[in-house]
């Protein structure tokens, strides 16, 4: 019997997310596509992204981002008519149209369900990811959002509860567009863009 060895299993893996990269590419070098995960990081990566698209497929190679990916297709078998949402929409931000896409994992009962692993017991949600699900709710005008975390050394599921809040998006893309936002302590590190970032080029000369 032929059985997919560990090796086919992540290169099917990565083909399919390389793919997905390639088909997305015009989106990817577009200055006026914002994704939501962007307006919860560090401004920069926006423009780092448009100019070394290419930058994006060392995620590929990355074991975490891989399990990610096996654990997001996993959910969505699991909630089945419950999938995820595309959502799109523009605005108009000083004369300049932008358009800002994303997914949410799940709306179910009207309620968005954001899906995340972790290797901790966390006590409370990550700010950036509540962010995020605050986010998709400002955009598909929904008043509750959960982020549900699944401990990959447990296997316990958490989900914490995500309190409405307005957020104006057009504030924040403005925000954005100014390039305005500044990195957390620990952004940088985990940043596929960093080898060719200013910010960090600088910095790491500076303590040099
Ligand atoms: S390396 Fe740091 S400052 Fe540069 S884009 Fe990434 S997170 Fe932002």
């Amino acid at each position: 019997m032929d059985v997919l060895s560990n090796i086919e299993l992540l290169d099917f893996i990565r083909k399919r997310k390389i793919k997905r990269l390639f088909l997305k590419m015009n989106d990817i070098t577009n200055e006026n596509v914002w994704y939501v995960t962007e307006l919860c990081c560090c401004s920069r990566k926006h423009y780092l992204r448009v100019k070394y698209p290419w930058l994006r497929l060392k995620k590929a190679f990355e074991n975490k981002v891989i399990f990610g990916e096996i654990f997001h297709r996993g959910i969505e078998n699991l909630l089945g008519k419950f999938l995820g949402v595309y959502i799109e929409k523009k605005f108009n931000i000083n004369g300049k149209d932008v358009v800002v896409k994303g997914k949410a994992d799940a709306v179910y009962n009207n309620a968005v369900y954001e899906f995340k692993t972790t290797r901790r017991d966390l006590k409370k949600p990550k700010k950036i990811h509540e962010k995020q699900v605050l986010i998709y709710m400002e955009l598909l005008g929904i008043k509750r959002g959960y982020l549900v975390y699944l401990n990959t050394i447990s296997c316990d599921f958490k989900a914490f509860f995500v309190k409405k809040r307005k957020i104006d998006i057009k504030n924040l893309l403005k925000k954005y567009l100014e390039d305005g936002v500044k990195p957390e302590e620990w952004e940088c590190r985990f940043c596929e863009y960093s080898p060719v970032c200013e910010i960090t080029l600088f910095s790491r000369r500076s303590h040099r």
